[in-house]
């Protein structure tokens, strides 16, 4: 599906569990002045993690994927403990897209005083606090937090990200520069399964109903990104919430037309950073999604 184009400098990806062992094998690579990328992600991988491989591997000369399932991220301990972890299957798809180095460290490793909570406490600016971090409060902090490990784990030159989750990418970058960060910061566009469902890990937990009903996301979606010039804001919302109401078992945590670097809903539509978001509950699993309206950088 993708072009992987891996790096001549390791045929074999090589695993790797503490940082002192990421260090020794990174640090010539690193002296040779090979740009080194870093993918971070909580494993059972699909096709919108190897995407984000593929970008990398055309960016930088050795690629580290991290394979972590950062406990101070979960809000629900519930959610933490069913979150899949098919790592073989992981170690296979990262072999043969070419990857470099997977990063799987344990939760000591990362987390010497654990479950003792460490003092993480960063200013990630007001949106921190809403869509997403007010349904999963301080989850933007345990992001950070692992994001922030992970790159003085691997020093990357430059990390990738999924547009998938938006307000994470956001609150990275919003990192990045709150601490300095010596670190690019690249978005990459969301994968989507043929009939619009984005890729989660979280979809190996839908019921064949729930999948069936899942599909409503993306089209509401798609349906405000269609008619963004044809209805006012509010007629646009008003319908694709009626379209979500209308599948049962699906319940709406947001759907919001939002401007992209606050993430506060619009009140009028301008030309660029728009984006349209939504999180809800498909059975038993939530799920969130977006789609960018209108992008200008600059
Ligand atoms: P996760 O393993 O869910 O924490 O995701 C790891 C990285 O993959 C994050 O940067 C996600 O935004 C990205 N990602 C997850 N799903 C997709 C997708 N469908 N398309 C593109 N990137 C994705």
């Amino acid at each position: 599906m993708y072009n992987f184009a891996p790096s001549k400098q390791h045929k074999i990806l090589e695993v790797i569990a503490t940082t002192t062992e990421l260090e020794n094998s990174l640090m010539p690579l690193r002296a040779k002045g090979l740009k080194i990328a870093l993918v971070p992600t909580m494993g059972a991988l699909h096709h919108g993690h190897l995407s984000l491989i593929a970008a990398a591997q055309k960016q930088a000369d050795v690629v580290v994927c991290s394979i972590f399932v950062n406990p101070t991220q979960f809000t629900d301990p519930k959610d933490l403990e069913k979150y899949p972890r098919p790592l073989e299957h992981d170690i296979k798809m990262l072999a043969e897209a070419g990857c470099n180095f997977v990063f799987m460290p344990t939760v000591e490793e990362m987390y010497p005083s654990y479950p003792e909570p460490e003092n993480w406490k960063i200013n990630l600016g007001n949106a921190e606090f809403v869509l997403e971090g007010e349904f999963r409060k301080g989850h933007y902090q345990g992001v950070t937090q692992i994001v922030f490990k992970l790159f003085n784990a691997v020093k990357p030159n430059v990390a990738f990200f999924g547009q998938k989750d938006f307000q994470q990418v956001l609150m990275i970058k919003n990192m990045v520069a709150v601490l300095n960060l010596d670190v690019q910061i690249v978005t990459c566009p969301i994968i989507r399964e043929e009939d619009g469902l984005a890729m989660s890990s979280r979809n190996i937990h839908l019921s064949e109903e729930d999948r069936e009903n899942s599909l409503v996301l993306s089209k509401a979606l798609f349906f405000i990104a269609e008619n963004y010039h044809r209805y006012s804001l509010e007629d646009l919302l008003t319908t694709a919430k009626q379209i979500i109401n209308n599948v049962p078992g699906v319940a709406l945590d947001y759907l919001t037309i939002a401007n992209g670097d606050t993430l506060l809903p619009i009140t009028t539509k301008t030309g660029h950073n728009t984006v349209a978001l939504i999180a809800a509950k498909v059975g038993e699993t939530r799920l969130i999604d977006n789609v960018i309206i209108n992008w200008i950088v600059g």
